[in-house]
């Protein structure tokens, strides 16, 4: 099935493509062995250009906004808050290949919390980025650990590189599996247990 080539977001591709942008992507089309004048690609390093824009979006997004509307009210709730299998994709920075998979974001409150939905969005933030699937985990922790001050924080990211499975070694579904514990989840073995229970189950 041929993907749609105009299909864009709402708003988007009136955004102006700098013509020295568009040369870029013609001068890699030709490096690929193809040739950019050729009727199907005429307008391709437009759309690439708008589409590149689109993938990193998270550089125009602060994960730190998102945990700004925090809630006091707990209801006398002190366990385990989890937002699983929270679907993504990312960039690798080392060859812009696709990062996809899943992440499994958990925290222990302290005296606040967040819009669940919230979790996802710092995820998003940091993952709409050229990345690296160890420090992609690593913000996220931190970022919560930070802003929500929680007694606990454990983020696991399971993905696959594009860059493995489409280049270089070629391995197909091999999953990438990335962990970050910080506070009661890092220093407590019985607590870490549990979290990696819960989110495994
Ligand atoms: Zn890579």
């Amino acid at each position: 099935m041929a993907c749609d080539p105009d299909a864009e977001m709402v708003g988007e591709g009136k955004e102006p493509v700098p013509a020295e942008v568009s040369e870029a992507i013609r001068t890699l089309i030709r490096w690929s062995g193809d040739a950019p004048e050729r009727e199907g690609l005429i307008e391709t390093p437009e759309r690439v250009a708008r589409a590149w824009r689109e993938y990193c979006r998270g550089y125009h997004d602060d994960p730190a906004y998102h945990l700004s509307r925090i809630f006091h009210e707990v209801g006398g709730y002190d366990d385990v808050v989890l937002l699983k299998d929270i679907p993504f994709q990312s960039h690798c920075e080392h060859h812009m290949a696709p990062i996809v998979g899943k992440a499994h974001i958990a925290y222990l409150p302290g005296d606040y919390v967040v819009g669940i939905s919230k979790l996802a969005r710092v995820l998003h933030a940091f993952a709409n980025r050229l990345q690296v699937q160890e420090r992609l985990t690593s913000e996220v922790a931190n970022c919560i650990w930070e802003h929500l001050k929680p007694q606990g924080v454990a983020v696991v990211i399971e993905a696959t590189h594009g860059c493995m499975t489409g280049r270089g070694v070629r391995t197909p579904n091999v999953i990438m599996k990335t962990s970050r514990m910080l506070g009661v989840f890092r220093d407590d073995e019985k607590s870490r247990e549990e979290v990696l229970k819960l989110i495994s189950s």
